[in-house]
């Protein structure tokens, strides 16, 4: 697995299609480190951390969670150290692990190809909830380096988490840009709130689960041609 360096602070994984494995983030503080995502199995963990060490870098000691979503939240059994998410990120969570238990695992294999790719040979699908439940905002402060947590409206789902570095002007959003699942389609309100929530947020770059990083004005101009809004 390839780690990629943005700064003396921030590095990501690449994504990967066929598996359908989004970017995990990782911010260096001085004190600890924090992961943005678990991932979609304990196997794409254990290779990030694999990553990780290659480069000298600390285990995170929180993994926060940008939407519950399993290729981003259903490592969270295997991480090292604590995981944190928004309320109806665990409220997502604990009811899908219900109805898994009630309806059995091949309902979620079905889901996708890419599932079925990422749990082959009888690997466990094991569905926790994260450890620290916030509603609205968390502010972290792993030394020297602060990371802020916080809501948006988002066509993807209805528990984004987006999380703001402002010291290297960065911010993870996860997959809150795509549309629904499995469609793809992008709610024009939803769309709207979204524009409006990136806009106020002073970052640079910009990094989405399956994408490559992407500036500030490569995401808007993403959105609004969807929305055929003329960019400003
Ligand atoms: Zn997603």
């Amino acid at each position: 697995m390839e780690l990629i360096k943005i700064s003396d602070r921030i590095w990501f994984s690449m994504y990967e299609t066929e598996r359908d494995r989004p970017c995990l983030g990782y911010v260096r503080g001085d004190n600890w480190s924090l992961a943005v995502d678990a991932g979609h199995s304990d196997a794409h963990v254990e290779e990030f951390y694999e990553a990780l060490a290659k480069e000298d870098l600390p285990l995170p000691s929180l993994t926060v969670i940008t939407h519950w979503h399993w290729d981003h939240a259903f490592g969270m059994h295997k991480i090292h150290g604590l995981s944190a998410a928004n309320g109806r990120t665990n409220r997502h969570l604990t009811e899908f692990a219900r109805m898994l238990e009630k309806e059995g695992v091949q309902k979620f294999l079905d889901m996708d190809a890419s599932i079925q790719k990422e749990y082959a040979g009888g690997r466990e699908v094991v569905i926790v909830p994260a450890d620290i439940v916030f509603e609205d905002e968390l502010v972290l402060d792993p030394g020297g380096v602060s990371v802020r947590l916080f809501p948006s409206i988002s066509p993807h789902t209805d528990d984004t988490t987006l999380i703001y570095v402002p010291e290297e002007k960065f911010l993870f959003l996860g997959d809150c840009i795509s549309g629904v699942f499995p469609t793809w389609e992008r709610d024009p309100e939803r769309t709207r709130h979204l524009i409006s929530t990136l806009k106020l947020v002073d970052a640079e770059k910009m990094l989405g689960g399956h994408w490559l990083p992407m500036t500030k004005q490569e995401v808007l101009e993403e959105l609004e041609e969807d929305m055929q809004i003329p960019s400003v």
